[in-house]
């Protein structure tokens, strides 16, 4: 088990009625009594006439799509040329969702499997973890304003994480983490945990950012700020998208303004248009210079023009110097995203005013819009296994952490790819996207718990101390999984797979 304190002794604990004819379920700290046809307090365990069975049904991942590489390269000599690739063309894998969880911790985890793999065995040590320790990692392909950074965000009132460091086009929010499942009230875990878990299972999340946006968060869907439905994500900063299209607007117009909240962008002082030989227009931005053509802070941060609260786009600039500036001259002005956009000719006395786009101008407006991304939000779940969970994999857990590090164990999630973290312990992240749908599931200490696999030689289990006696053949572990129920799912597939409905 995960970073589950094994001292929780305040957690959750469900006792029985005094004669209920119930047995307890003993995968999680939780131990809850469970009466015959109910389910314990996570929903994942249930008494079936006296037996405990977990109610999800093991995942299987089945390989054979022609997008994928092989396993190992024809002639391969075995794991030593094994490129990482868990599951390879005409393989099975078995993920560890709905494999169900050992506790305590020094239990063997509920499937270690044997598979041939290119003259060699290879064995999957599969489990549900549980995870006390985790958090999801949210991006959102958006330049609106959304809350200051190190905002709380809430669901329900209860705050859940924060807003993190900005990146390029994108809002980022650090959700869940140890603080708030545990270090808050009872109300605010059980909100978080809730929220991690729609999060990681891909449906949508209400949340509020303090001083800032209401959102909708879906993982793999645009996401809804204040109400709206964002459709692009930037082309680039105010000062990229100029270095994208300058040799574009040359020719056809005299100043170009990208507005945008972090480093708006004017065309005849950026060096693009100084290397096309433009005259400087005399135009003055209200802002900070950072180098030529290229200013910051020229309005507060909004929801309007590339992500500022500037509604009127005139707002942001000064009186044009008159030693530069003449009738006549031309001025467009325009959005990060080509959203909004504001063409406008000099007057006599050097006041814009508006004037209808023309058309050569209007379609480089359009080609701005149209190397815009889709606005995603995506959810990466980031968790530690460098805890207990180790012990259902080997009795020596720092051996499997070495393992991990040196790169002879490869670590998955459902079956996708885990990133892992340098440094000590096994902290990774992984795309909720690339697995399996309805993966993770939650209990009440409150955690949240994700399936993790953990692939090796063999041999290399051997020598990490693994529980070696309790390795079983694969086709024995299906046969016994499709007694009970079995949810397979194609490889491949798990980003086009239905969102909501299983895969099966
Ligand atoms: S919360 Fe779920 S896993 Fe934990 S003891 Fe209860 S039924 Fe079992």
């Amino acid at each position: 088990m995960t970073d589950t304190p094994s001292s929780e002794s305040a957690s959750p604990e469900i006792l029985p009625p005094p004669g209920a004819e119930k047995i307890r379920c003993d995968a999680c700290p939780v131990l809850c009594y469970i009466a015959d046809g109910r389910t314990g307090a996570c929903d994942r365990y249930a008494n079936r006439h006296g037996e405990l069975v977990r109610l999800d049904p093991l995942t299987i991942i089945k390989a054979g799509t022609d997008k994928l590489v092989p396993f190992l390269p024809e002639g391969a000599g075995g794991p030593d040329d094994w490129d990482g690739d868990v599951l390879g063309n005409g393989r099975t894998f078995v993920t560890a969702i709905g494999a169900g969880t050992t506790y305590p911790d020094y239990k063997p985890a509920p499937f270690i499997i044997s598979q041939p793999l290119g003259g060699e065995d290879m064995v999957t040590v599969v489990t549900e973890g549980i995870f006390s320790y985790c958090g999801a990692k949210v991006k959102i392909d958006t330049d609106r304003h959304i809350g200051p950074e190190r905002a709380f965000v809430r669901v329900a009132g209860e705050p859940i994480g924060h807003v993190t460091t900005g990146e390029y086009g994108s809002k980022m929010l650090s959700l869940g983490g140890v603080e708030h499942l545990t270090g808050g009230t009872k109300k605010e875990g059980r909100v978080t945990c809730e929220a991690l878990l729609s999060l990681c299972n891909r449906e949508p999340v209400e949340m509020s950012v303090d001083d800032g946006a209401e959102l909708v968060i879906t993982a793999g869907e645009a996401p809804i700020v204040n109400g709206v439905t964002e459709a692009r994500m930037r082309v680039g900063c105010g000062s990229a998208t100029i270095g994208m299209f300058a040799m574009q607007w040359h020719g056809l117009v005299d100043e170009v303004v990208v507005v945008d909240d972090h480093i708006t962008g004017v065309l005849s002082e950026h060096q693009s248009g100084r290397l096309l030989g433009m005259e400087p227009s005399g135009i003055r931005i209200k802002g900070r210079r950072s180098t030529p053509g290229r200013y910051f802070q020229v309005a507060d941060p909004g929801t309007d023009w590339g992500g500022t609260n500037v509604t009127d786009p005139l707002s942001i600039l000064g009186p044009f110097d008159p030693r530069r500036a003449r009738p006549g001259m031309t001025l467009l002005m325009v959005s990060t995203t080509g959203e909004q956009w504001a063409y406008f000719v000099l007057d006599e006395g050097l006041v814009p005013q508006p004037a209808p786009l023309p058309g050569p101008l209007h379609a480089v407006v359009e080609r701005i819009a149209e190397n815009c991304e889709p606005a995603v939000a995506s959810v990466l779940f980031m968790g530690g296994a460098g805890g207990s969970l180790r012990a259902g994999v080997t009795q020596n857990p720092i051996a499997l952490t070495r393992s991990v590090r040196d790169a002879l164990t490869r670590v998955t999630c459902g079956g996708a790819p885990a990133y892992l973290w340098p440094g000590g312990g096994i902290t990774f992240m992984v795309d909720v996207m690339d697995m399996p749908t309805n993966a993770f599931g939650s209990v009440p200490t409150p955690a949240l718990v994700a399936p993790i696999e953990f692939t090796m030689s063999a041999a290399d289990y051997a020598a990490l101390g693994g529980h070696v006696d309790e390795v079983r053949d694969m086709a024995d572990v299906i046969r016994e999984a499709e007694a009970k129920g079995l949810r397979t799912v194609p490889n491949g597939t798990s980003r086009s797979a239905s969102k909501r409905g299983k895969a099966a």
